[in-house]
């Protein structure tokens, strides 16, 4: 199989910000192999029909529970999470990713008897060091579980403001929409919002433009993950427009879980042309199996995106980033540098 590593293209040149993955689906594929064999010696991704070419899965709940059962046997150990920060901001380097934003999902770590807070100062520690040793920053996202642990949402929330210090940059709601409504987070929210906190819901992705709005009007976000069903609702793009409310979308995971029949006719393209902030990541790179320059090279090659428009939507994802207006601001000269000068946006 080819990995992350494995990609060269003009794109992979451009300076790029990525603001939606889970660390949990960016696990360099060799390292899954290797921890997979702690338990299976014979353990190989190429036996799994997810990793063959032109692969797409029955829907996000085929996703989801092929997901867990990779990741039961090659995540376990807080060490296996540093592991994979540190290795991920590597090999996002090589992507010449500069900024990103990678989600932790903590109904996981409860779920696998790992303690959070340990986990997320790991995770942090391999943050600073790829940071010392490469051009990329990153922070962290914590996720909560839809419809199963408020609980475990409610519990972070008394922690948020000490993890801030070590790299917790926002939170996110996560899987599948139909678990349970967003309304039960409202609480956790607010005490996110009031940590100094970003806040961001996976919405739109499996529900329709209903859950876009529940999350926006429930939860209060400045961004969606994926939303991209929102491009049903006229009144909805237009409100996400105005209020420039961020949707972090990922195309090749729409493709590939059947959100959008194919790449030419994915609704990123009737997104950004209405003028609602769109930025672009790729969600689960080990299960989708792509990088960020196969991201960009797909919106220019099927959805006719120039490289004005892709710098657009790194300055999108800038401007989405949870991070201080001093710290965005010198990113945007990152960007604006990094892309050919011929192409730069009008201001
Ligand atoms: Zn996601």
């Amino acid at each position: 199989m080819s990995g992350p590593q494995a990609t060269t293209s003009p794109f992979q040149a451009l300076p790029k910000v990525e603001p939606h993955l889970h660390l949990e689906g960016a696990i360099r594929p060799s390292t899954v192999e290797e921890l997979a064999r702690r338990f299976d010696p014979s353990f190989r991704l190429a036996d799994w029909e997810w990793t063959r070419p032109g692969f797409r899965y029955a829907d996000l709940a085929d996703f989801v529970a092929t997901m867990r059962g990779v990741l039961n046997m090659a995540l376990e150990r807080t060490d296996d999470y540093a592991r994979a920060m540190y290795e991920l901001l590597h090999d996002l380097a090589d992507e010449n990713v500069v900024y990103a934003e990678p989600s932790v999902s903590t109904s996981r770590l409860a779920r696998m008897g790992l303690d959070i807070g340990d986990v997320l100062r790991a995770i942090d520690d391999a943050r600073l060091r790829a940071e010392a040793e490469r051009d990329i920053h990153a922070g962290v996202i914590l996720a909560f579980g839809r419809g199963k642990d408020t609980q475990v949402a409610e519990e972070c929330a008394t922690r948020f403001a000490d993890w801030r210090a070590h790299g917790v940059v926002g939170v996110d709601l996560h899987g599948v929409e139909s678990a349970g409504p967003a309304a039960p987070y409202a609480d956790v929210y607010r005490a996110a919002r009031d940590a100094g906190l970003g806040l961001r819901a996976h919405a739109g992705e499996g529900m329709g433009a209903d859950s876009v709005w529940e999350v926006v009007r429930s939860l209060g976000v400045s961004r969606i993950a994926h939303g991209v069903r929102a491009v049903e609702d006229e009144r909805l793009v237009d409100y996400l427009a105005e209020h420039a409310i961020i949707l972090d979308i990922c195309p090749t995971s729409n493709v590939k879980l059947r959100v959008a029949p194919s790449m030419s006719e994915h609704p990123i393209r009737a997104l950004y042309d209405r003028g609602v902030p769109v930025t672009v990541s790729t969600d689960d790179p080990l299960m989708f199996m792509v990088t960020m320059s196969e991201e960009y090279r797909a919106l220019s090659e099927h959805l006719g995106f120039t490289r004005a428009e892709l710098e657009r939507v790194t300055l999108n994802a800038v401007d989405a980033a949870f991070l201080p207006e001093d710290d965005r601001r010198a990113l945007r000269l990152v960007v604006r540098e990094g892309f050919p000068r011929s192409t730069r946006p009008r201001a």
